[in-house]
């Protein structure tokens, strides 16, 4: 089973000719820079930082951003495509480590003033700068209105105190996109800051060592009387939650796409293999409960995979796709948490042995259930839209 895309006018739903080339584009950068070292860098634990400045060279990091931001514009899709091909490399980490600028920088495109534009976009979607989400903190993740960093106003300045943790790329961030508490309790307290990483009073932990997404840097950030100007605010004071909740919209849109990779990258594993290896003789792909096993993972990838782009198709015609996309995340995961187990179940004991795609595929999946919303969020709010 392979997961071509062509340009035929009867397969120019979600993908025409226009995606497929950025496709091409993005595969050959993956191909080339990313896919002979990805194995080293697992295990060292960390890509080279180089690898944004490459990325950013050749467009990738633009795809689907403003043009006068240095971006190339264009529907969801182009992004889509990019976020497939570079989850070809097979590491999750690669993809979320390049890819926290897809978190970070839209509250700034979105809601930022043309000065903030300019200083914190630009030189990230060129490869210059890194930039990170942080909006989880030690205390809690899920719930976002209870956020207890604080930013106090004093003259032109916010004072910022707390830490975050769990933060993508938050080692090595230059900058990150952060939710602070300005007012009282609850949402309505809430505010977005760009907070730059060599602002006095900032500190970053040590790399957190994970079970998986290996070679993505996961940190956690410390804020000690740190003072950010009052004009890195992002949108108005007190408004954050929205801007957070908006955001999320994305983020769970390339997580279900990670998912969908993930266990579409799977079932080819399991294909390939199951046709080689052999027991009791034969092929295992001769045992007819190897061949049903692997026909239930492809099917419910297709399903999958079709539900999210439908999903995707919305949310870029403008529909609110609040619930669906918690549906599609949540459904994804559902997928390829059954596909990856059952694709190293079908590698036996190679399925558990490092340098096997799929033990790598298996580790790095279990994250996307538990970020940018866990499976019982993502269930609450479905619940909210049905009850
Ligand atoms: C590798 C990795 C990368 C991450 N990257 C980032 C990042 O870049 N930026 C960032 O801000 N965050 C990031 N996160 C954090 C992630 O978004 C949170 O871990 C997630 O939102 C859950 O928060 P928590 O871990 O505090 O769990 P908690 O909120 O403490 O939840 C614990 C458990 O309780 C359940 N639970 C909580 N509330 C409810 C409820 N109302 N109903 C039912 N069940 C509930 C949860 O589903 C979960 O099972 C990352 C996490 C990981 C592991």
């Amino acid at each position: 089973m392979t997961f071509e895309f062509s340009d035929k006018a009867d397969y120019q739903e979600y993908f025409g000719p226009a995606h497929n080339m950025v496709r091409r584009s993005v595969k050959e950068f993956v191909d080339k820079e990313i896919i002979p070292h990805v194995d080293e860098w697992e295990e060292m634990g960390e890509f080279p930082r180089e690898l944004y400045k490459k990325a950013g060279d050749v467009g990738l990091l633009g795809i689907g951003y403003p043009e006068e931001l240095g971006g190339t514009p264009g529907d969801i899709f182009f992004q889509i495509a990019a976020w497939e091909e570079i989850m070809r490399c097979g590491s999750g980490g690669v993809a979320a480590g390049v890819g926290s600028l897809n978190i970070a920088l839209p509250p700034i495109i979105r809601h930022g003033t043309e000065e903030q534009k300019e200083r914190y976009v630009k030189p990230v979607l060129c490869g210059e700068k890194i930039a990170a989400l942080a909006i989880t903190e030690p205390g809690g993740g899920s719930d976002v209105a209870g956020l207890q960093t604080t930013a106090e106003r004093d003259g032109d300045d916010y004072v910022v105190n707390g830490s975050k943790t769990f933060i993508t790329s938050g080692c090595r961030a230059d900058q990150i996109t952060c939710a602070v508490r300005t007012g009282g309790p609850g949402a309505q307290g809430i505010s977005l800051l760009v907070i730059e990483s060599n602002t006095p009073g900032y500190s970053v932990s040590e790399k957190l060592k994970k079970t998986g997404w290996w070679t993505s840097d996961t940190a956690q950030i410390f804020f000690n009387n740190c003072r950010v100007p009052f004009r890195n605010l992002i949108g108005e004071e007190n408004q954050g939650f929205y801007g957070i909740m908006e955001n999320f919209q994305a983020e769970r849109l390339q997580l279900a796409v990670m998912a969908n990779m993930t266990s579409q990258i799977a079932v080819e594993e399991a294909i390939n293999y199951a046709r080689r290896r052999e027991a009791f003789g034969k092929p295992i792909s001769g045992f007819q409960v190897i061949r049903h096993k692997i026909v239930d993972m492809a099917t419910q990838v297709e399903v999958s995979r079709e539900f999210t782009y439908r999903v995707a198709a919305k949310i870029d015609a403008g529909l609110n796709q609040i619930k669906e996309i918690s549906m599609a995340k949540n459904f994804a995961c559902s997928v390829s948490d059954k596909v990856t187990y059952d694709a190293v179940q079908i590698f036996g004991g190679y399925g558990f042995m490092r340098g096997y795609p799929v033990e790598r595929l298996f580790r790095d999946n279990r994250v996307l259930s538990i970020g940018g919303g866990t499976t019982e969020i993502m269930k609450e709010i479905i619940s909210k839209h049905i009850f």
